[in-house]
């Protein structure tokens, strides 16, 4: 059986990640890696399933203790992908999303050169600022803080394999399917496939 992918996918606070993430996990080929947050919980999220929430200490436990991929501070709190998330499902063949912002992320490029990249962005920065507004989970000020790390983070997608601008829902989960096949036929992706075509005579 072949390995699965690693596949990073950021994106700023607010930009529709998460629905788009809903529909590509309709694929049972795809799962993603459940992080851990020291940031507290918000009404929808469920620990264990959206996060492993934890304390400060018991997250620095666990960095100390090598148990993580990669880690980063972002407003304030701590997120990081735990190694137990990401390597027994790739064994396994499935490929495994990391949803994870920018910092996370140029860390995972380094250590996991083979891992994909990509970058969601807003349709505008106008529209992100509508979005974060009406999920109302936060005060103004969190929402100008996330506005300009947005931006920032927007700075840095030049850098990732591929830019999916989520606009139609639809268009931009095509846009991601699509751009998993063409990793999959990539010249070299397809050793296995060569080698069965040749040894079929
Ligand atoms: P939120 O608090 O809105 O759930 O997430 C804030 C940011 O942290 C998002 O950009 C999200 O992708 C990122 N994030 C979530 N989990 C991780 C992780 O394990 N590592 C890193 N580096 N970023 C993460």
């Amino acid at each position: 059986m072949s390995k699965g992918r690693l596949i990073i996918f950021s994106a700023p606070s607010g930009c529709g990640k998460g629905t788009m993430l809903e529909q590509i996990l309709k694929d049972s080929r795809f799962r993603t890696s459940v992080s851990a947050t020291t940031r507290a919980p918000r009404d929808i999220d469920v620990d264990g399933v959206t996060y492993h929430f934890m304390s400060r200490e018991d997250f620095t436990a666990k960095l100390e203790n090598g148990e993580f991929l990669e880690s980063a501070e972002y407003c304030q709190n701590l997120y990081g992908t735990l190694l137990s998330e990401v390597d027994p499902y790739i064994e396994n063949g499935i490929n495994v999303i990391l949803e994870i912002e920018v910092q996370g992320a140029m860390s995972v490029m380094e250590k996991r050169p083979d891992a994909l990249s990509i970058f969601v962005l807003p349709p505008s920065m106008k529209e992100l600022r509508r979005r974060l507004e009406k999920r109302g989970t936060e005060a103004q000020e969190v929402i100008e803080e996330r506005l300009s790390k947005a931006a920032w983070e927007i700075s840095h997608a030049e850098k990732y394999d591929y830019v999916i601008v989520n606009g139609p829902l639809e268009e931009a989960v095509s846009d991601f399917f699509a751009v998993v096949r063409g990793e999959e036929l990539k010249a070299s992706s397809m050793s296995e496939t060569i080698n069965e075509v040749l040894q079929n005579a």
